[in-house]
C-alpha cells in the first residue's frame, strides 16, 4: 500500500506534516529540503507515479563533479509533503525544521533505462536532468548495496555529471536559505506558524 511506512511512523494529531492522498498522480517535480533533525540532512525527493521517492543525504547536493554524496533511500512521501516548511514536533518522528531548500522540474535521462523511473530506483540507477532554482544540469542516483545496509535501508550515492552546470567546489552549506520563502532554518523554528507566497512550480 503506498505511503504505508510514511504514515506508519507518524501521529498526524500532533505533526503539521500532511498524511497524504491516495488518490494523487503526477510526475516531473523535485524538491530538496534542509531538515534539522537529530542530525542535519537533505531530504531529496523526486515526484514518481504520485508519491515522492526520497533519499536523506546527510552532506547535501552538490554541483560539484568531484564529490559523491552519500544518499540513504528513505520510504516514499506524499505529493503534498512538495512544499511543506515548518517545525515537526519535539518527540515525532523527524522532530525538528524543515526549509524549502530547492525545487524545479526533473526529466529523465533520454535512454530507455530511464522511461519508467520507478523501475529504474528499484533496479538501483536512475539517471536525470534537475532544473531548480540551485540544482541544474545531469545527476546520477546509484545504489550501492544490493543488500541493505546495516540500519535496514539502501545505501545510495548521488553525484553531479561534468556537464555545463557543473560548478568545483559547491557546497549546499554555502545556500542555507528556503527558496520558498527566503528563511533560515532559525527562522522558520522561530516562526512555523507565519504563512508565506508560494511561487512552487506546477
Ligand atoms: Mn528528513
Amino acid at each position: 500500500m503506498p505511503l504505508e511506512q510514511y504514515k506508519r511512523k507518524r501521529d498526524f494529531s500532533k505533526t503539521p506534516e500532511p498524511a497524504g492522498d491516495p488518490t494523487a498522480s503526477g510526475t516531473g517535480r523535485f524538491v530538496v529540503q534542509r531538515h534539522r533533525a537529530t542530525r542535519l540532512h537533505y531530504d531529496f525527493r523526486l515526484e514518481v507515479d504520485g508519491v515522492l521517492a526520497s533519499w536523506a543525504i546527510p552532506k547535501g547536493p552538490t554541483l560539484d563533479p568531484a564529490v559523491r554524496r552519500m544518499a540513504v533511500h528513505v520510504e516514499d512521501h506524499p505529493l503534498e509533503y512538495f512544499d511543506f516548511e515548518g517545525v515537526i514536533p519535539k518527540g515525532q518522528y523527524g522532530g525538528g525544521d524543515v526549509i524549502v531548500w530547492d525545487w524545479g522540474r526533473w526529466v529523465p535521462a533520454a535512454d530507455k533505462k530511464y522511461v519508467d523511473p520507478a523501475k529504474a530506483i528499484a533496479e538501483g540507477e536512475l539517471h536525470f536532468d534537475l532544473e531548480g532554482e540551485r540544482l541544474k544540469g545531469r545527476f546520477v542516483l546509484v545504489r550501492t548495496d544490493r543488500t541493505q545496509g546495516r540500519n535496514g535501508k539502501e545505501q545510495w550515492l548521488l553525484l553531479h555529471k561534468a556537464d555545463e552546470f557543473a560548478a568545483e567546489g559547491w557546497d549546499a552549506a554555502d545556500h542555507p536559505t528556503s527558496v520558498k520563502s527566503g528563511r533560515t532554518n532559525d527562522e522558520v523554528a522561530a516562526a512555523p506558524d507565519a504563512r508565506w507566497n508560494s511561487g512552487a512550480p506546477v
